[in-house]
């Protein structure tokens, strides 16, 4: 990124002053580098790619724009019927109604009312039914309950204006494909389409080959990603609980994300922190609305320090500074992994996503860098030292990697 952009305000990208206003009452004192690359392209109209990691600001950066243009829009548009003039798609409930949240944060001064309505599955229809109705200027949406709304014609897409494909991979590897098709049948031909996705499999880029229009790309995820450290701890066998038990209570994090693959280790591993004297949540998909929303308020006021979650429900988590994600298990794609990491070091924060790997999962591991380019050192930590030399011997053929100055090889070290 050049200088120019670091240095740019929230005004010089092209916000109106009342947007300006309400960016500052949010203490946000600066774009991050995805709006300073994003505001200005899409307020200008174009298709755009963006490549940006969860927790880099990409729902200011695509929905500022937009509630821009529907200001600047304000005398010809017209609410009516169910239509709907600007789409987000994402991939869970959790992720509408955060969106859905932040869009009415950033509309709070507008001169004239922003309808911004969330649809979701999970829970009653009818309250998104009655939402609907009188048309909505935005609408957040997971691709399945939209289907079943358009279904019982309590919303029209014939009026899109601008559609936001937000997590497209994760929408994809959820298996929304069939979802998005038909929902991307029922656009009108002319719109603007902004796509953000994390990685880019081949599914996403030919999804956006057909769909986007000689669309801008911006790609920040290597500078979003310098702010995280990246570890990787080598553990015996059967002593991963043990292992994590001792971290926590040794480096004291404000809170922690644990992430499981599968609903059953989350309620296994929260019984055995327990014993071992630390409290801890689980948030998975068997759970209940209700207690969803009840377990993701009280991590977010902090009353809650130790969460463990599966992917899909912790996907679109708003924690703020999250100091530290932890794979207990290893995600099963290398996409996953960096979704998992990306929810700590949030919006410039520096943030650890630290992973467990036994034996089981070195070469697991292995693939997982290899996809997402990286190299990091297998540590491990003092008092769990990996006892037989498999480990070592595994690790042989690696070339090393370049050290920076002064720090030595180490083969055992202290978790600082
Ligand atoms: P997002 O990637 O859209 O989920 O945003 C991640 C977090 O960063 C959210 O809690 C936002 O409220 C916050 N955020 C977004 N943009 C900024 C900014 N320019 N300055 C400070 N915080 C921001």
């Amino acid at each position: 990124m050049t200088d120019d952009k670091l240095n740019q305000s929230f005004a010089d990208l092209g916000l109106i002053p009342t947007l300006v206003e309400r960016l500052t009452e949010l203490e946000y004192t600066k774009p991050t580098p995805i709006q300073s690359h994003t505001i200005p392209v899409v307020l200008e109209g174009r298709d755009l790619i963006g490549g940006a990691n969860t927790g880099s600001g990409k729902t200011a950066a695509f929905s500022l724009p937009i509630l821009q243009k529907i200001c600047q829009q304000d005398k010809q548009r017209s609410r009516h019927g169910n239509i709907v003039s600007h789409l987000v798609l994402v991939p869970t409930r959790e992720l509408a109604s955060q969106v859905a949240y932040n869009i009415k944060s950033y509309s709070y001064h507008l001169r004239h009312e922003i309808k911004t309505t969330s649809v979701f599955g999970g829970v009653s229809v009818n309250p998104q039914m009655q939402a609907l109705r009188g048309g909505s200027d935005i609408v957040v949406a997971t691709p399945g309950r939209l289907l079943d709304l358009v279904s019982s014609n309590a919303i029209k897409l014939n009026q899109v204006q601008t559609l936001v494909l937000d997590e497209a991979d994760r929408m994809l590897s959820l298996g929304f494909t069939e979802e998005l098709n038909k929902i991307l049948a029922l656009l009108p031909e002319q719109k603007q389409t902004l796509l953000f996705s994390a990685t880019f499999p081949e599914k996403v880029a030919s999804l956006a080959e057909n769909l986007l229009n000689d669309p801008v790309e911006v790609q920040l995820q290597s500078a979003e990603s310098s702010t995280l450290v990246q570890r990787v701890f080598s553990v015996n066998k059967g002593q991963k609980t043990a292992v994590l038990a001792h971290l926590i209570k040794e480096n004291q994090w404000r809170q922690a994300l644990i992430f499981v693959n599968a609903k059953n280790a989350c309620n296994h591993l929260a019984q055995k922190l327990s014993k071992r004297g630390i409290a801890a949540e689980v948030f998975h998909g068997d759970k209940g609305q209700g207690a969803r929303t009840r377990v993701l308020e009280g991590f977010k006021s902090g009353e809650i320090q130790v969460l463990i979650a599966t992917d899909i429900a912790a996907r679109g988590l708003d924690i703020e500074k999250l100091p530290v994600v932890i794979n207990f298990d290893l995600p099963r794609s290398p996409a996953d992994y960096m979704h998992r990491i990306g929810r700590s070091g949030r919006a410039g924060e520096v943030g650890l996503g630290l992973s467990l790997i036994d034996y089981d999962d070195y070469h697991h591991f292995k693939v997982i860098e290899k996809k997402n380019k990286l190299r990091l050192e297998r540590e491990q930590v003092a008092g769990f030292e990996v006892e037989d030399d498999q480990n070592e011997a595994y690790f042989a053929p690696m070339k090393p990697r370049a050290k920076p100055a002064g720090t030595g090889k180490k083969k055992k070290k202290r978790l600082q």
